[in-house]
């Protein structure tokens, strides 16, 4: 006993240690990992140990081969995708919730996590004022959010039409019609394949410019109608028109589901109400935690507006599985075990409140404004209207190449997209870190390989 007790406060310590230095580290770092960090990854590379290794070496050897082969994404200067980065307190109360190894099933196997969740619940439907009757389910993320809404539509339209989906299957139901956008996100599309829909039974609703469903070229609802619209085009972050759908849906008696990926999070912000208005009108929304909010992953958020139409999809009936009274965290989501994400979730609103989430997104949104208005000012064309925290640019067709040596500069790092037939690249503001003097150092890279790349053409 006594050696054990000596042996894990070594590890933890060392651990710890460990983690700090990567920490300080990580801001003066390449974002990229060079090539030798890469080629070192190779040490992995061996047969499973015949025999037990010392857990101080196991972890020394995660640390020094697999620490330099990360992508540095929780620093100020990482715009890749949408991923944002993990707030200190969220990363403690990660380490201190894998102390607990809590199982979030239920009640039963974590009361701290069931309480969570309930408390979790309400917060964020005040924050993101959405239907106060609502339940929320703690998913791995977006996509698991979407699709676990496609579950509870999908139940709610054909009990509607006298079909039991969850005993009889898809075969021989009544048809649900599923209308998207040309511009749904990719992940929106296999939610719908994993749910039986298909991919390709879908009608998709002509857009503009910036990416927004044109509510007049909708084709007719009715109640066997799932419509799914987006808050935050992945490029773009522009939002579908929701209060014009919204008006629409309701009429029909169709199910509107939002996928709010981490547009929807800019419903803290009365500012930024012109976008956000009228996604209350959903009867479903799907929202990452682990991108905009800066919780670490895997974490996001499924939102449904009737309770019983989530738990129905999802609830797993066995005669171990004691069912109590009040919220049973495992009704509202497809797993049975999992881990007790929630935790970092109710770490970060706790931590920040209301004023402080609205402080993170509206920051985000004025620094990518700031950012857009920087390469405007250095002769490069901005592709999209910045509404919130995205920025599509051009840099012609030299776009792939300068986006090349900005991974290799290691400055800072955004991808590439296409938009509307064009190279372009995309640049999310999405972490807490950010600051005005990351932008700058930014601009200032982007200035320097973009000048030496349009003379190296030149010449
Ligand atoms: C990121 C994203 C998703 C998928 O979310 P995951 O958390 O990666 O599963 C879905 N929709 C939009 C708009 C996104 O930005």
């Amino acid at each position: 006993m006594m050696n054990n007790a000596i042996s894990t406060d070594a590890l933890f310590g060392m651990t710890a240690d460990r983690a700090k230095h990567y920490l300080d580290d990580i801001r003066h770092r390449h974002i990229a990992p060079t090539t030798e960090a890469l080629t070192a990854l190779e040490q992995f590379n061996h047969p499973l140990p015949e025999g037990s290794t010392n857990p101080n070496e196991t972890i020394s050897r995660l640390d020094e081969i697999g620490s330099p082969a990360t992508i540095a994404s929780t620093q100020g200067r990482y715009y890749g995708f949408v991923v944002g980065g993990a707030l200190p307190v969220t990363v403690a109360a990660s380490w201190l919730s894998a102390v607990w190894d809590q199982n979030a099933y239920g009640q039963a196997t974590s009361p701290v996590n069931a309480r969570l969740e309930s408390v979790v619940q309400e917060w964020v439907l005040d924050l993101l004022d959405l239907p106060r009757e609502a339940v929320v389910g703690f998913v791995s993320g977006a996509t698991m959010a979407n699709f676990s809404a496609l579950m509870a539509a999908r139940h709610h339209l054909l009990k509607r039409a006298g079909w039991d989906v969850e005993a009889d299957g898809l075969f021989g139901a009544p048809p649900i019609t599923v209308v998207v956008g040309e511009e749904v996100h990719a992940s929106m599309l296999k939610a719908l394949s994993l749910a039986g829909f298909g991919r390709n039974r879908v009608k998709q609703v002509p857009v503009d410019n910036q990416g927004r469903m044109i509510a007049e070229q909708m084709p007719p609802l009715d109640e066997m109608t799932l419509i799914c619209i987006q808050a935050g085009n992945v490029n773009s972050g522009a939002f579908d028109p929701a209060q014009a759908i919204g008006a629409k849906v309701r009429d029909a008696g169709a199910w509107l589901h939002v996928d709010g990926a981490f547009g929807l999070w800019a419903r803290v912000s009365p500012e930024l109400s012109e976008y956000t208005i009228g996604l209350e009108l959903a009867d479903s929304w799907g929202v990452d935690a682990h991108k905009w909010l800066n919780v670490p992953y895997d974490s996001g958020l499924v939102i449904c507006r009737y309770p019983a139409a989530l738990s129905e999809a999802m609830i797993a009936r066995g005669s171990y599985l004691v069912e109590v009274e009040g919220r049973e965290p495992y009704a509202y989501v497809p797993e049975l075990s999992r881990k007790a994400r929630v935790i970092e979730i109710w770490a970060a609103l706790h931590s920040l409140g209301r004023s402080g989430v609205r402080d993170l997104i509206e920051r985000s949104c004025e620094l990518a404004g700031y950012f857009a208005e920087g390469l405007g000012k250095m002769g490069f064309e901005v592709l999209n209207d910045v509404v919130i925290n995205q920025i599509v640019v051009t840099f012609g067709e030299k776009t792939p190449e300068i986006i090349q040596a900005l991974h290799e500069d290691g400055t800072m790092w955004a991808g590439p997209t296409t938009w509307h037939g064009r190279h372009a690249m995309r640049i999310s503001i999405s972490n807490w870190q950010t600051t005005l003097e990351d932008v700058d150092i930014s601009l200032k890279a982007i200035e320097r390989i973009a000048s030496i790349s349009y003379q190296g053409v030149d010449s």
